[in-house]
């Protein structure tokens, strides 16, 4: 389902946990309409979500036909999903509980049930984690039957997704697809721009989420620029991820467009890199100031975590 094209042993498991070679037959455990391996909440709008500064739900921005209110959508909530499973293996995971779900295999959860929950306060669902590329016939499926369900009552509900991008192509464009549809938006985790540097602190090569990246922007951004269907976003490791990485991921983006927004976020102590400080004011002025030289719409999140 994800760009690791995993070749499973017999009695092995595939990088993400959810597929199995059982006796010389590919058992996938989660990640079907049947089961996906997820929680979920309802976060209360306007969220910290990556997007805010550009979301209908938390600005207004499109609004009537995408947002209900030309401000923040207080009363609504998003419905936030988490995939307890993942493409990649950061060594400075900031969600990394998710191994939990993946190494049990529990809770679990149909694309029918969750896309109930999906009711009449709720104006969103993103789907993140973990990460929704090894789970993506799940998530299509909760956002088809939510989604129907929605137009039929003529309600506002916007797919989201918060993704490190790994999801095989057809996937990636049946999301975009449904994000464009329903005024949502697709949240692309740049990790780092040096493929070295990717697989020393993912574990996994970083190309195929470039390609997916600009497929996906040379596709789709052009057909809603004024609310921007594609984003992303970069977390300022400390000593790692620099102004010359953030340099080069912006632009590669602004070669696509230079008004897809840029969001930089800053680093927590967390999982096995839990030695490190946060990312430092320094540090974030001077990826702000290279990304800006290529990008229109470029922000540093979290400000409040900078040392
Ligand atoms: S979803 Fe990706 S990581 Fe999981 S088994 Fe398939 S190819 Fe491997
Ligand atoms: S892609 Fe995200 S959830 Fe997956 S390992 Fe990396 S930081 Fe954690």
């Amino acid at each position: 389902m994800c760009a690791n094209d995993c070749r499973i042993g017999i009695g092995e498991k595939g990088f993400c946990g959810l597929v199995y070679n059982v006796e010389g037959r590919l058992v996938r455990m989660g990640g079907t309409p049947e089961k996906g391996i997820l929680e979920w909440y309802y976060d209360s709008l306007p969220t910290n979500c990556v997007a805010w500064w550009f979301c209908p739900g938390c600005t207004g921005v499109g609004y009537p036909k995408h947002a209900y209110k030309p401000t923040a959508e207080t009363g609504y909530s998003n419905l936030a999903v988490f995939y307890g499973a993942c493409s990649y293996d950061c060594l400075f995971c900031q969600n990394w509980h998710y191994r939990t779900l993946a190494s049990t295999l529990q809770p679990s959860m149909t694309a029918e049930s969750l896309a109930q929950k999906a009711d009449k306060h709720v104006s969103c669902i993103c789907y993140f984690g973990g990460d929704p590329s090894t789970q993506m016939s799940h998530a299509i499926k909760t956002s088809q039957i939510a989604l129907k369900k929605a137009e039929e009552q003529k309600r506002i509900l916007r797919i989201c997704w918060e993704t490190n991008g790994y999801e095989k192509e057809e996937f990636a464009l049946r999301a975009a697809e449904l994000s464009l549809r329903s005024g949502g938006n697709l949240k692309f985790d740049l990790k780092a721009w040096n493929e070295n540097l990717t697989l020393a602190l993912c574990g996994v090569s970083n190309k195929p989420t470039l390609k997916t990246f600009n497929m996906l922007g040379e596709r789709f951004y052009n057909e809603r620029p004024e609310l921007p269907i594609l984003n992303a976003s970069t977390l300022l490791v400390p000593g790692y991820i620099d102004a010359e990485e953030t340099a080069k991921i912006a632009s590669f983006i602004a070669e696509i467009d230079p008004g897809i927004p840029y969001t930089l976020l800053a680093f927590c102590p967390q999982y096995v890199m839990d030695d490190l400080p946060t990312t430092s004011r320094e540090q974030a002025d001077r990826c702000y100031h290279a990304a800006k030289k290529h990008l229109e719409n470029v922000r540093i999140g979290n400000v409040n975590m900078l040392s």
